[in-house]
């Protein structure tokens, strides 16, 4: 998988997602991250990327042709690399909410372009021309795309084969089957007088699992009524 991050901040993009678990993956070849700077593209000498918006208002709204200038630069790169051109997500709050099933769903792609806007935003111009997806990491504002960016790459890249070195890892986990996940332990046995459930001292992994999908569904109905509702409707 190939990540490419348009963004006014790529150091920020990079320095979060060359750590851990995402950054081995990087090291190990089965993931790229590049960070592509927009104001690369700026057309004046300051360099600068964004003007007052029409109409009035507050803020800073970013240009359409640097981003422009610096998507199809992307782009142009993926197809001499004999992929075919790809998605290009814009991180938005007016966007669809992301969600585990649309993390599966672009971990299927072979590259995937993210476009993080920043002050108030992009000229709507630009966006009608290159984006095929608007995200929302939730109903929320924030300053800019690249939080929201790197939460999707990290979620997609631990579904990408060989990340988590663990397989069993993604296998049962939360929002798996519209549960949420059993509660975990480990040692020591007593942590401050309280005990570990004592089936899972048991050995006995039919009961383990009989427990856990128990605590699955009870937590789910407790803490997420919505998702119990959708459990209820599958099974
Ligand atoms: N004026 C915009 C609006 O009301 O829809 C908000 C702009 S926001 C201050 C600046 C940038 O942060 C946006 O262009 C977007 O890229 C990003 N952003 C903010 N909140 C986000 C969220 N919940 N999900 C994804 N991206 C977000």
């Amino acid at each position: 998988m190939n990540f490419h991050i348009l963004t006014l901040f790529p150091e920020m993009v990079l320095a979060g997602l060359h750590t851990s678990i995402i950054g081995r993956a990087v090291a190990d070849g089965l993931l790229t991250i590049t960070a592509v700077n927009i104001r690369d593209y700026a057309l004046n000498k300051h360099k600068s990327v964004d003007d007052a918006p029409y109409g009035g208002g507050a803020g800073m709204l970013m240009q359409a042709e640097p981003v422009f200038l610096a998507c199809r630069d992307v782009q142009k790169g993926i197809r001499a690399n004999k992929r075919k051109s790809t998605r290009v997500i814009y991180l938005s709050p007016q966007g669809k909410t992301f969600h585990q099933a649309m993390a599966e769903e672009l971990a299927l792609e072979s590259d995937l372009i993210f476009l993080c806007g920043h002050y108030e935003g992009i000229d709507e111009r630009v966006l009608e021309e290159v984006v095929t997806d608007y995200v929302s990491i939730g109903d929320y504002v924030l300053t800019g795309g690249e939080l929201p960016a790197m939460v999707m790459i990290d979620s997609i890249s631990r579904l990408i084969p060989g990340v988590l070195h663990n397989k069993a890892s993604a296998e049962f986990e939360t929002f798996q089957d519209n549960l949420l996940e059993y509660p975990h332990y480990t040692r020591p046995e007593v942590w401050r007088d309280k005990k570990v459930p004592e089936i899972l001292l048991s050995g006995h992994h039919a009961n383990i699992e009989k427990w856990r999908l128990a605590q699955s569904i009870a937590r789910t109905k407790e803490n997420r009524p919505d998702l119990y509702e959708k459990y209820l409707q599958g099974n």
